[in-house]
């Protein structure tokens, strides 16, 4: 039998994948330039909008790129919530500007808090999720499913079905882990945290990752070398 809080999981899960309908939710992908023009380091960017609320989330904005504001303007939305997967420098670089342009919040993985605390950017962190959380963007649910490996606070985001995986899952990838004596090791959990986690999810669940082309939870779960 499940536990209560089991089931009191289970049945939050079913109200966050209830609450969308088939064509609520609008994703746009953007190749964002972390890096600089002499030394470009192109990430993934996310603007996922919630067509009943009219809200939007920013994930991972490697850089205060303007075609977000003019995207999310084109599409009536509002963002409400900035997010990082991890940590890295290329994932949180827009981080400051964006927050304060869209007058959002900024929310970002707590295992993950040393990197920024190093790197000077957790003063603009509003919220230090953890695995399991659901966060509000401001009228629609995003699903936290912590995936640590890449780096310790490495994080996914589930929303309406369509998870955003930053640097822990790519097509036909993986990301790396830290080097050293520990590497094989560490790269072996990390296997194992994502065929738990996300292999579990539906074969048609889209997968948006921080680096490279979208891919299917189902092609990874047949092709990717780091998972077979
Ligand atoms: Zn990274």
């Amino acid at each position: 039998m499940r536990s209560p809080r089991g089931l009191l999981l289970a049945l939050l899960l079913a109200a966050a994948t209830l609450s969308y309908a088939a064509d609520d939710l609008v994703v746009k992908r953007f190749v964002v330039n972390a890096g600089t023009a002499a030394e470009p380091f192109p990430v993934n960017s996310y603007l996922v909008c919630h067509r009943p609320s009219r809200s939007a989330v920013l994930i991972d904005p490697g850089a205060d790129d303007e075609r977000f504001a003019a995207v999310a303007g084109e599409l009536g939305v509002q963002v409400r919530l900035v997010l990082n997967t991890h940590g890295h420098f290329d994932h949180v670089g827009g981080n400051r500007a964006l927050r304060e342009r869209f007058a959002a919040r900024l929310a970002a993985p707590a295992g993950d808090r040393p990197l920024y605390e190093k790197s000077g950017n957790a003063a603009a962190v509003d919220t230090w999720f953890q695995d399991g959380q659901a966060l509000d963007a401001g009228g629609f649910p995003v699903q936290v499913l912590a995936t640590p490996g890449h780096t310790p606070g490495s994080s996914c985001f589930l929303i309406g079905g369509q998870l955003f995986s930053g640097d822990t899952l790519m097509a036909g990838g993986v990301g790396r882990v830290p080097e050293g004596k520990n590497e094989e090791k560490a790269l072996k959990a990390l296997a194992r945290v994502i065929r738990r986690k996300l292999l579990a999810l539906p074969a048609a669940t889209v997968v948006w990752p921080g680096h490279g082309r979208p891919t299917t939870i189902g092609e990874e779960g047949l092709l990717n070398p780091f998972l077979n």
